[in-house]
């Protein structure tokens, strides 16, 4: 059996028939990760024993017929999510000793389904940046071309599934780090709705934007995945309590009629040729699956960029106020006084773009520039969010259809000079975490250079069964997501 390729609903139907065990599978990818991640970096942590436990443990259940879709599965989950006693590092050097004393909600959750942990996967440190090189435990390498960027900040979960290291993978999406990591390595990855998965025990970048997500071979793995990780949480008052509703079920929707949006906006002149084309590819798939293309407006949109850098900076910079080198984390040598335990534990402790974003957001949230900044950017988000609204009502649509990144996986270093250019490559991602609404990246097709393209669907508030069941569509009628870099790592 090729576990490199294995989609989550293979290795749920190999593990139920008895055809491997959760054990042998752990074994072989634990193989695979010491073999290929000295080349990749995609992991920071390893858990052999914990995942091989785990894997004992489920084996046992199913052995009895018993468990989920989960039960036994080999997982990488973003450094991001804080797993009991196992390092959880945020890719910062001030988090480059905390073992977490609690469990977040996910991994607790996919943890009772009987999921396997592998390890925890390199990221931007606190999840920022766009191509993973921001973390503090060095850059990732893109499976497809080594001297490329997997994408940020959710690289080492998407490199780790390109390269075949895991089954699936979670990562993190404050603007755009689940899709656009999937985009550039070929894989799907699914932004839920704003509250539909808890971020307790979630490392904070900028809560109002933050959540967490699936990254998987397929929409129908995605929609296994959410259906475990969804619903309400006491812990966390953001996490709505509406029911979630069976998404394996509703997956096989027909496309006859469905209106996809197709938003002017996201094809201008900032696209490359070759992911237009790409696009041009997708909109006929779904036109002889019966869906109905439908032209339309998101004008705000240009605003997006500017907004998302004052909003996420000024979360940000209060969310990170924490580390002060006294409670936890990092803490510099000898201090003189409190003042310079705080001033060199920071300093040392977080990386350029951390200190960048915390600039940017105390000078935004500052009372001399508040109303102009702050408060502004809030009243654009919701144009931007009406606009979204807007289009789902007027024109009755299903999904609204638009590229993932305007390009494919740019070089490690090509950006690193330029924060501005860097920030440009979440520019048709951004929008929907300012919305709130769900979004999905799925693998359609790949450059000259053989380097992968995705595209993006959009849902309204809470309708991941439209962009998953749009996905599933797609993928029952094309084989793009089922090509892999094969020996190329
Ligand atoms: N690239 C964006 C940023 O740097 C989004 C990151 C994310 O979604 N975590 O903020």
């Amino acid at each position: 059996m090729d576990v490199a390729t294995l989609t989550l609903t293979q290795a749920a139907q190999a593990l139920a028939t008895h055809e491997i065990s959760s054990v042998e599978l752990t074994r072989a990818f634990l193989t695979r990760i010491e073999a290929l991640n000295p080349s990749l970096n995609a992991f920071i942590t390893m858990d052999p024993k914990g995942a091989l436990q785990a894997a004992e443990a489920a084996d046992k259940r199913l052995a009895r017929h018993e468990g989920s879709p989960l039960t036994g599965i080999p997982l990488a989950i973003k450094d991001l999510f804080c797993t009991r006693d196992l390092r959880t590092t945020c890719g910062s050097r001030m988090l480059a000793n905390f073992h977490p004393p609690y469990e977040s909600t996910v991994t607790a959750r996919l943890k009772a389904a009987g999921a396997v942990i592998l390890g925890k996967t390199n990221m931007d440190e606190f999840a920022m940046g766009s191509s993973n090189e921001t973390s503090h435990f060095g850059p990732v390498r893109n499976p497809w071309d080594l001297e490329r960027t997997p994408g940020g900040s959710s690289g080492g979960s998407a490199a780790a599934m390109a390269a075949g290291l895991c089954v699936a993978a979670i990562g993190t999406d404050t603007g755009g780090s689940i899709r656009q990591p999937a985009a550039m390595t070929g894989i799907t990855g699914l932004k839920p709705t704003y509250g539909r998965v808890s971020r307790f025990g979630m490392v904070a970048f900028a809560s109002s934007l933050d959540q967490a997500g699936p990254m998987t071979r397929t929409a129908m793995d995605a929609a296994i995945l959410l259906q475990a990780m969804a619903g309400e949480d006491p812990q966390d008052s953001t996490c709505l309590n509406s029911p979630v509703p069976d998404y394996v079920r509703a997956i096989n929707q027909s496309m006859r009629g469905v209106k996809i949006g197709i938003p002017e906006e996201y094809f201008g002149s900032g696209l490359h040729p070759e992911v237009r084309l790409a696009i041009e590819a997708v909109k006929e798939v779904y036109q002889g699956l019966g869906a109905i293309l439908v032209p339309i407006s998101l004008p705000h949109t240009q605003h997006a960029i500017p907004t998302y850098y004052i909003i996420a900076p000024a979360e940000a910079s209060s969310n990170l106020a924490r580390y002060d080198g006294i409670r936890f984390g990092h803490r510099c040598e000898n201090p003189k006084d409190l003042k310079d335990l705080y001033a060199r534990t920071r300093a040392e402790g977080f990386g350029a773009e951390v200190k960048r974003r915390i600039m940017l957001g105390t000078y935004v949230l500052s009372s001399g520039y508040y109303d102009a900044y702050y408060r502004k950017a809030q009243q654009v988000r919701r144009l931007i969010a009406e606009d979204f609204a807007r289009a789902f009502r007027e024109q009755d649509l299903g999904v609204i259809l638009t590229p993932t990144t305007p390009e494919t996986a740019f070089r490690l270093g090509e950006k690193n000079a330029d924060p501005v250019s860097m920030y440009l490559s979440d520019i048709f991602t951004i929008n929907v975490n300012l919305a709130g609404v769900p979004a999905i990246s799925l693998p359609c097709g790949f450059d000259t250079q053989g380097l992968p393209i995705g595209f993006q669907l959009i849902g309204r508030p809470l309708d991941e069964v439209a962009i998953l069941s749009a996905g599933h569509a797609y993928q029952q009628a094309s084989h793009c997501h089922t090509i892999t870099p094969g020996g190329k790592a």
